[in-house]
C-alpha cells in the first residue's frame, strides 16, 4: 500500500529543496515549515495536551459538548501561543504528559454525532451513517482508503507528500479526474480502522513525507476517522487538508485548531457553474466562508483549476476574491485540465469544457493573477 523512497523523490524534484530558499514561501508557510522540520509539534499533538475536566464520550447533549469544545479552544489558544513563542523541539514537547481526556477527544465525540444524522458537509443530507446508510458522498460508517503513498506531483513545498486517498465525495464533478475512487468505485477501497489509519500516517512520515495529505475523493466525510486516528499517532507530522472546502460550519470548528496547512480548491466563481458542473448548491458562499476561516487560522496554498471557457465567470472572480480576502495565501493557478468522466461520455452536453486549455487561456489566467498581484508562481 505504501511506496517509494527519498532518493527517487529528490532526483525527480530538485525544486522541492530549493523552494525553501524563497523567503516569501518560507514566511507564508512558516508554521508548516517549523512542524515539517520538527521544530514545532503539529497542532493535533498540542490539542492532545489540552485537558478536559469531563469524559466527553459520556455526554449526550450536543450543546453541552460544544460548550466544552469552546472552553477547550480558548485553552488551546494560550497553549498554542506558548508553543509558538518558546518551543524549539517537537520531540521535547512530546515528552509532556497527556491528560486522560483532551480537546481532541471532544472533537472526536462531536464528529461522531455530526456523522449520524450526517451534517459534516453543507449538503446536510442527514444520512444515518452510523447504521450503515451511505450519504450523497457514498460514505457510510467506515473509513475507506484507496491508496496511500509519497506523492511527488504536488506543489514544491509539499513534496514528498504523504498522500492518503479516501473513497467517496460530496461533489459530483462531471470532469472529475479521480472519478473511479470518488464515484464509480467509491466503496471499493480498503476499510481501515482509526488505528490502522494512524499506522499508515506514521509509515509515510518515517519514509520521508513532509506532511500527511488528506484527499480523495474528499476527506470531509472521513473527519471522524481522521480525528480519531490522531489519538494513536505518535510521530510529529504536519496535517494537510486537501479539500473542496464544502464543510459545514460545525466541521470547520472541529478542524480549525488541528490542521497545520490548508490546500483548498476554489473551483467556481459563481453558483450556476457549481451547480451545472458539480451538482452542488450555494457553493460560493460556503467555499469562501470556509477558506476565509482557514486562511485566518493557518498556512494555506489555494488551488484554482482553470477550465476552458470559464475565464470570466470563474477564474477572474476567484482570483479577485483571493486577492481581497486571503492575501497571505500562496496560489496555484493550475493549467492541467483535461476532459474526463462525464465530459468524455457526453461531450455535446459539456461542450465548453470538452477540450484541453488553449495556451492563450492559461496565459490569460496568469495575466489576471498578475493584475491582482497574487503570489502564484512560487508554488507552480
Ligand atoms: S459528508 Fe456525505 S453523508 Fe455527510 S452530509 Fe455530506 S454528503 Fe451527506
Amino acid at each position: 500500500m505504501i511506496e517509494p523512497d527519498m532518493l527517487e523523490v529528490f532526483m525527480l524534484r530538485p525544486d522541492a529543496l530549493t523552494v525553501w530558499e524563497d523567503e516569501e514561501v518560507k514566511k507564508r508557510l512558516s508554521w508548516y515549515h517549523s512542524v515539517m522540520v520538527d521544530e514545532k509539534p503539529a497542532k493535533f499533538l498540542i490539542a492532545r495536551r489540552v485537558e478536559l475536566e469531563e469524559n466527553p464520550y459520556d455526554i449526550t447533549d450536543e450543546g453541552e459538548l460544544w460548550r466544552i469544545h469552546e472552553k477547550a479552544s480558548r485553552e488551546f489558544e494560550s497553549v498554542f501561543k506558548e508553543v509558538a513563542d518558546t518551543v524549539s523541539s517537537a520531540s521535547e514537547f512530546m515528552k509532556r504528559p497527556e491528560p486522560r481526556y483532551s480537546y481532541l477527544d471532544v472533537k472526536i465525540a462531536l464528529a461522531r454525532r455530526l456523522m449520524d444524522p450526517c451534517r459534516l458537509c453543507e449538503r446536510r443530507c442527514m444520512a444515518r451513517r452510523g447504521s450503515g446508510q451511505p450519504g450523497v458522498c457514498l460514505v457510510s460508517r467506515e473509513c475507506i482508503v484507496h491508496s496511500a503513498f509519497l506523492h511527488l506531483g504536488e506543489e514544491a513545498p509539499l513534496v514528498p507528500s504523504g498522500t492518503i486517498f479516501y473513497g467517496g465525495c460530496n461533489f459530483k464533478c462531471v470532469f472529475c479526474q479521480n472519478y473511479d475512487i470518488s464515484q464509480v468505485n467509491a466503496r471499493g477501497g480498503q476499510v481501515v480502522s482509526s488505528m490502522e489509519l494512524a499506522r499508515i500516517q506514521k509509515a509515510l512520515r518515517l519514509r520521508g513525507a513532509r506532511n500527511i495529505n488528506h484527499v480523495g475523493g474528499e476527506p470531509t466525510p472521513h473527519i471522524p476517522f481522521i480525528l480519531e486516528s490522531w489519538k494513536y499517532l505518535d510521530v510529529n507530522v504536519p496535517q494537510l487538508w486537501n479539500s473542496n472546502m464544502y464543510m459545514s460550519e460545525e466541521s470547520m470548528r472541529l478542524l480549525l485548531d488541528v490542521i497545520d496547512i490548508w490546500l483548498p480548491d476554489l473551483k467556481y466563481g459563481n453558483d450556476e457553474c457549481a451547480w451545472r458542473l458539480s451538482k452542488v448548491r450555494n457553493y460560493w458562499a460556503v467555499a469562501t466562508r470556509n477558506i476565509k476561516l482557514a486562511h485566518d487560522s493557518g498556512d494555506m496554498i489555494i488551488r484554482h483549476l482553470v477550465l476552458p471557457n470559464h475565464l470570466e465567470c470563474c477564474t477572474r472572480p476567484v482570483l479577485k476574491w483571493i486577492a481581497g480576502n486571503a492575501p497571505r495565501a500562496l496560489v496555484n493557478v493550475m493549467d492541467q485540465y483535461h476532459p474526463e468522466h462525464l465530459v468524455l461520455k457526453y461531450p455535446e452536453k459539456y461542450r465548453e469544457i470538452a477540450r484541453r486549455l488553449r495556451r492563450e487561456e492559461i496565459l490569460e489566467a496568469y495575466r489576471i493573477a498578475d493584475e491582482y498581484k497574487l503570489a502564484y508562481r512560487q508554488v507552480s
